[in-house]
């Protein structure tokens, strides 16, 4: 068997499209636009990068992107106090703050201090905790859980009761997506979740109908570690050495640095022989996992203008 490719791409411009659309009916209707605010918290290259690509990315479909550039050697106490202006602030319909922080700053608290209806990022406690409601209030979640739920439902597989592993329980990403696909509107799966304490990691992902997975190690899930027909989810990234045909390492003509490629969890070109459907790294989970962000603004500006959610058909 080889399996179909996932492709995160195509699921992405559909769900821009979609956003693109509604937006632009809403605009029309409220007379207003959606905006997305980033905290950016001392200066970091990558993240320079990251911020641009967010902004364009908004802007494709009709969000407002703003950016509250703040010192790096700002206060905790003095970025709670800015964080609670924003969270007032009628204009900004969802905040983001990007990571990496200094180090002198807790991080989750500072996440924890944006409002809940203006978490896009679906990390605070009420927001995460509203997922063991799913079905009853429609919440706004940690995109990339999302991003795994939108690459399975676009195989067209009923999920009901199917036997699922997902490797790695951070809060990101494994805890969040047990929660969601435990939903009865999702026609719950049977979860298993595995992480570093699991003994024989093999003989759980092996009876696998949908394996998900998201640790951050390359090659840790082996061809033979997939059982036949499986939707494999493979949501790691992992920036790894290139390598000739005889295992050593390639060099960049141009650069004459080290030859670096993105890979996922999951070694892709044994597991596709056995997977029905597969997610590539890159071009799956990431790519959909972008403008998941975008339908979370999109979300919480409809929750605001009091706009039933017809949309969010996830949870
Ligand atoms: P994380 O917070 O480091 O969590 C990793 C999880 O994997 C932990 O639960 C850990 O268990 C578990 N784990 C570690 N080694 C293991 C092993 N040998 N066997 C089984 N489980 C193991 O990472 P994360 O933020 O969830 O990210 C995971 C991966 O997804 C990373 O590669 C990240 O770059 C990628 N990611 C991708 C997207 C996307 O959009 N595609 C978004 C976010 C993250 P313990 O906690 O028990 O140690």
């Amino acid at each position: 068997m080889t399996g179909k490719i996932i492709d995160g791409n195509a699921i992405a411009e559909r769900i821009k499209k979609e956003i693109r659309d509604e937006i632009e009916k809403l605009k029309k209707k409220h007379n207003g636009s959606p905006c997305l605010t980033a905290v950016c918290i001392g200066e970091n290259p990558a993240t320079k990068v990251y911020v641009k690509n967010q902004k364009q990315t908004c802007e494709e479909v009709g969000i407002e992107y703003g950016m509250e550039q703040l010192d790096g050697k700002i206060k905790e106490e003095e970025l709670l106090g800015k964080i609670n202006e924003l969270n007032k602030s009628d204009r900004i319909t969802g905040i983001i703050i990007q990571m990496p922080v200094p180090n002198h700053i807790n991080a989750r608290k500072i996440q924890m201090s944006v409002a809940p209806d203006k978490d896009v990022e679906g990390m605070t406690p009420p927001n995460l905790g509203n997922l063991v409601y799913a079905g009853i209030n429609p919440v706004v979640a940690p995109c990339t859980a999302l991003s795994v739920v939108e690459c399975l439902k676009s195989t067209g597989v009923e999920l009901k009761g199917k036997e699922t592993v997902i490797v790695g329980h951070s809060e990101i990403v494994g805890k969040p997506v047990t929660l969601m696909l435990l939903s009865s509107l999702l026609e719950s799966v049977t979860p298993t979740v595995c992480h570093i304490a699991t003994r024989d990691l093999t003989s759980y992902t092996k009876r696998a109908e949908i394996l998900i997975v998201a640790v951050g190690k390359a090659g840790l899930i082996k061809g033979d570690m997939v059982k036949d027909g499986a939707i494999v989810i493979d949501v790691g990234i992992n920036r790894v050495n290139v390598k000739d045909e005889k295992g050593n390492d390639v060099i960049d003509e141009k650069t004459g640095k080290q030859k670096k490629k993105t890979v996922g969890d999951v070694v892709f070109e044994d597991a596709v022989k056995r997977a029905s459907f597969i997610t590539p790294v890159p071009g799956g989970v990431g790519a959909v996992t972008t403008v998941l962000l975008l339908k979370n603004v999109l979300h919480l500006w409809k929750m605001r203008l009091g706009e039933p959610d017809i949309t969010y058909k996830i949870l």
